[in-house]
């Protein structure tokens, strides 16, 4: 029934009356957007463009050492800097850590070991595997020479723990989107989330979003590099396979096996796209998805399979490398091959037998520090897969153990920075190596 009364009257008369606020009825536009979106005018069209009109930004928190990403690199460098005794927040877009590790699905971690056999990496991401080992079913497949694979909710339970027990400051659902300049230095960053546009302010700050996003917003010199883009994901009910109606040959992307019995993870490789444009993010997006539906269907009409079902495609987007630093220092595929070592060394990565096979050398690779270091901007480092590498070796440094040792070295070198009141590029690196071996990292 019609009152002639609209909502919109409803609104006005009870904000009016000053009852709308205690009823958290919202009245006019400026209302709702300071609700909404924070703060500030919203975006406006003038001269037929769209303009953003400048505005003062909340302060959210103040850190000595910001981690901009909560993936394999980012829970390795906040829990690392934390535990040098700074404050450190970490800052993640979406509700768990892990990165590609856990909401891609990237359950098989490879490229720990040099020469088949030495594990190089070690400290906090090994303690991650040590801390699955005792979880029921967390991990399986550890061993020497062994590749092992991980539950991913496990794991984010893992993180989880380490990350409070180090006492840093969490924000997720909280998506970095600006650097914070002063001249070339960063000062902290800008993030987006459901409660606005927020400053948070550092004196240092980390780089691992993988894709470089902080490094790509201070003006951080870069090279940004296409690759493939797949979407992996995890079937069930593999151990009640009929085998007695089953065909000899299996059919194809079953994948491989996990912790938990029956449930295996099926990678894709995917096309070549740029995982910064959120078009080719969203085409993959849509394609990927049908085309694993498609691909577990034909796996049901096998005899035997009946009962595979798809559970679960990954909640992120396999993005492999966007964003790669030019760093005062990199990681080449000549120096791998010759087995050269660095003063600054501050990790060491390692290669599985087909990258080793592809590359001539199946031996470690030293990280000398300045590849974690941008060569124009100061108060920033980078860790993870947006690292400084050739293009030769994108195939090994991206790799989760090879994450987690540059993650772990730019968070001592940030917290020792922070806590010695000076320019990144000016740590003491004897400081750094001898903190890093202190907290289990091996550096040949
Ligand atoms: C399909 C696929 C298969 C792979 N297979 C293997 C494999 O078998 N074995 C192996 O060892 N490695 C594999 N890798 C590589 C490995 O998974 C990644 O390179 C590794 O996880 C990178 O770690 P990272 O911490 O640098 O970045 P990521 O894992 O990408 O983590 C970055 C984190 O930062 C967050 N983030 C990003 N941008 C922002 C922002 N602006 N603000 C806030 N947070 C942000 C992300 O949500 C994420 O949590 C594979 C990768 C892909 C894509």
């Amino acid at each position: 029934m019609n009152h002639g009364f609209t909502r919109r009257d409803w609104m006005r008369a009870l904000g009016g009356s000053g009852l709308g606020a205690g009823l958290g009825i919202l009245t006019t536009p400026q209302d709702v957007r300071a609700d909404a979106m924070g703060n500030g005018p919203a975006a406006k069209i003038v001269d037929g463009k769209v303009i953003q009109p400048q505005r003062e930004l909340a302060v959210l928190h103040r850190a000595q050492v910001l981690v901009v990403g909560g993936g394999p690199a980012g829970v390795s460098a906040a829990v690392a800097a934390a535990r040098c005794g700074v404050k450190v927040a970490l800052v993640e877009r979406y509700g768990h850590f892990g990165g590609l590790w856990t909401g891609g699905l990237v359950l098989l971690v490879i490229g720990h070991l040099a020469d088949g056999k030495t594990q190089v990496s070690q400290g906090i991401g090994e303690e991650m595997m040590k801390r699955l080992e005792k979880l029921d079913r967390g991990i399986c497949d550890r061993g020497p020479g062994k590749n092992p694979t991980v539950d991913a909710e496990a794991l984010k339970y893992v993180m989880v723990e380490m990350v409070t027990e180090a006492g840093i400051d969490v924000f997720l659902h909280c998506w970095g989107v600006d650097a914070i300049m002063d001249g070339n230095i960063v000062k902290g960053a800008v993030f987006e989330s459901k409660s606005g546009r927020q400053a948070i302010l550092a004196d240092v700050v980390v780089d691992a979003t993988g894709d470089g996003d902080v490094c790509g917003a201070a003006g951080a010199e870069h090279e940004q590099r296409v690759y493939h883009i797949g979407l992996p994901c995890r079937i069930g009910n593999l151990d009640r396979v009929d085998r007695s109606k089953a065909p000899k040959k299996p059919p194809q992307g079953l994948g491989h096996h996990t912790p938990i019995e029956g449930v295996n993870w099926v990678n894709m490789h995917g096309p070549d796209a740029n995982g910064l444009d959120v078009k080719d993010l969203s085409r993959l997006e849509l394609a990927h998805r049908k085309q694993i539906w498609k691909q577990v269907q034909k796996i049901r009409q096998t005899p035997g399979y009946e009962q595979v079902y798809l559970m679960e495609t990954a909640p992120q987007l396999g993005v492999r490398i966007t964003r790669v630093l030019k760093g005062v220092g990199s990681i080449t595929h000549t120096d791998h091959k010759v087995g050269k070592t660095f003063p600054d060394v501050v990790a060491v990565g390692g290669v599985t037998s087909g990258d080793g096979a592809r590359l001539g050398c199946n031996g470690p690779w030293q990280v000398p520090y300045g590849a974690l270091l941008p060569r124009n901007v100061e108060n920033l480092l980078a860790g993870g897969r947006c690292i400084s590498f050739d293009r030769k070796m994108t195939d090994v440094v991206r790799l989760i153990p090879n994450c987690f040792t540059t993650g772990h070295a730019a968070g001592v070198a940030a917290a020792v920075s922070a806590k010695d009141r000076c320019r990144p590029r000016d740590v003491e690196i004897a400081k750094v190596q001898r903190v890093l071996r202190e907290q289990g990292a091996y550096l040949g």
